[in-house]
């Protein structure tokens, strides 16, 4: 802490430090308080601008559901790193894994000289993941690269060019991802050349276009037939429940349309699972929940609790398709990470945390529900588990255009956040308020939430 130029005496001692943070919402300051603001300064002196943060409040401390800042401020998670703390922030175990595994290695390069807690990893891949067959896993840092590597993995395999994902998607900010994701603003804009062969494909967006599942994935199949052709199509990336496009659950037998087409003219379905998978839906996989059995799954943002790990784990014969040295890096698969991820297995397993996201899901829907009784600007109320939703229209709209109401989500965030509530924004059109906290969010916490959020809708007017 040399470096940080805050006074001595305002240093947390050893113990305030290793302590666990209160379970509880506590507001001391105004948000942002003095010394996240002089923080804030020294930040925009040398952090990029490209880096944005939602909401300016630095943290010193986390654990279970609360985010603590360095003014002493304690807020209501319900952003959980964008589904990575999905465990908890500082899980114990985790916590203890890691530190045990830093002591031992920090690295070797798995490519160069192996070790366990990497094939301990993909053996936990292949028994969760959905499907009863034969899987491999390369193991990557982050879920832009495990997008990456999904879609060099199904082109080796396919021997073809195309790429289709669909509309509302996100897939990442690497150079390929960027020219997968719908939104041009701010993911794309003015960073091209795009890479080629990615196409766009309709969605089922249930609140938006009212099509059943197989209508949905008519159109989808439709536009891939015409616009691309299955004989030039490697892959076909799908989220099963949309993240960043706002949490969208698509209509029943939507995705299993889609994997039946694709094995029929041999594309490689995708599940991009980085945002819903982990028990972040009351599933270990949100595929689970539409029956859907993916040929490769892609896993990151909550398998390690917040260490960098990522995956891409699917058919062996697809897996298998690259030479030798054409899958792998530097990092992938870094052993303290692989040990954080080993010991998430085993927290899900040991204190159900399939269960807590069904808890959350009763708990939240429930009091939105009643909240939608009361405002009729919340025009859907949709998620499973610990990733729930609602989308904002415009008064008056919710039966007629449902035209979507992003000013009404931001002042809500805004509000929110001055009581010590942390709720992120999402959607195509930035009009959907998430709910994406950890699986260590109590129902006395979420109704503390709820009320919030009740007395900010309030103000609206
Ligand atoms: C976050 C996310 C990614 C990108 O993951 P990074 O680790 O940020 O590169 C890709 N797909 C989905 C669905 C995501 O939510």
């Amino acid at each position: 802490m040399t470096d940080t130029q805050l006074p001595v005496e305002s240093l947390p001692s050893e113990s305030a430090a290793s302590a666990p943070v209160p379970q509880q919402r506590r507001v001391v300051t105004a948000i942002p308080g003095p010394r996240s603001q002089e923080l804030q300064a020294r930040r925009a002196a040398v952090v990029s601008a490209g880096v944005s943060s939602a909401l300016p409040v630095y943290i010193e401390r986390a654990h279970g559901a609360i985010l603590e800042d360095v003014d002493g401020n304690r807020f209501l998670d319900f952003g959980a790193g964008i589904g990575v703390t999905t465990a908890g922030h500082t899980p114990t175990r985790v916590v203890e894994a890691a530190t045990a595994q830093a002591r031992d290695v920090l690295h070797t390069l798995f490519t160069i000289t192996p070790y366990e807690e990497y094939v301990r990893v993909a053996e936990l891949l292949a028994r969760h993941t959905p499907g009863d067959f034969a899987k491999k896993t390369v193991l990557v840092n982050s879920g832009a690269e495990a997008v990456e590597n999904g879609v060099k993995i199904a082109r080796k395999h396919t021997g073809r060019r195309a790429v289709a994902v669909l509309d509302h998607a996100y897939h990442g900010r690497t150079n390929l991802t960027m020219a997968m994701n719908y939104k041009a603003m701010p993911y794309a804009t003015g960073f091209g050349p795009l890479a080629g062969d990615v196409y766009h494909a309709p969605s089922s967006y249930p609140y938006r276009d009212g099509l059943t599942g197989p209508e949905a994935a008519a159109r989808t199949i439709g536009y891939l037939e015409k616009v691309v052709g299955a004989s030039d199509l490697a892959c076909l990336v799908v989220e099963p429940i949309q993240g960043e496009g706002g949490f969208m659950v698509p209509a029943d037998g939507y995705l299993p349309a889609l994997q039946e087409w694709c094995t029929a003219n041999g594309v490689v379905m995708i599940a991009d699972e980085i945002q819903s998978g982990m028990a972040r839906t009351g599933r270990l996989y949100a595929s689970e929940h539409f029956g859907w059995v993916p040929d490769l799954v892609l896993t990151a943002k909550g398998v390690a609790a917040g260490f960098p790990l990522a995956a891409v784990t699917g058919r062996a014969e697809i897996m298998d398709a690259s030479q030798p040295g054409g899958l792998g890096g530097t990092f992938g698969g870094n052993p303290v990470a692989c040990a954080a991820a080993i010991a998430v297995f085993e927290t899900i397993d040991e204190e159900d945390l399939l269960g807590e996201g069904r808890r959350i899901e009763a708990t939240l829907t429930a009091g939105l529900e009643r909240l939608r009784a009361k405002y009729d600007i919340i025009g859907d109320i949709r998620g499973r588990g610990a990733m729930i939703a609602i989308e904002l229209v415009q008064p008056g709209t919710a039966e007629t255009t449902k035209a979507p109401n992003a000013e009404a989500v931001g002042r809500l965030v805004a509000a929110a956040a001055q009581q010590g509530v942390l709720f992120l924004s999402a959607g195509t059109w930035g009009n959907v308020l998430r709910f994406l906290p950890s699986l260590r969010m109590t129902d006395e916490l979420i109704e503390d939430a709820l009320g919030v959020l009740d007395d900010a809708f309030a103000t609206l007017g």
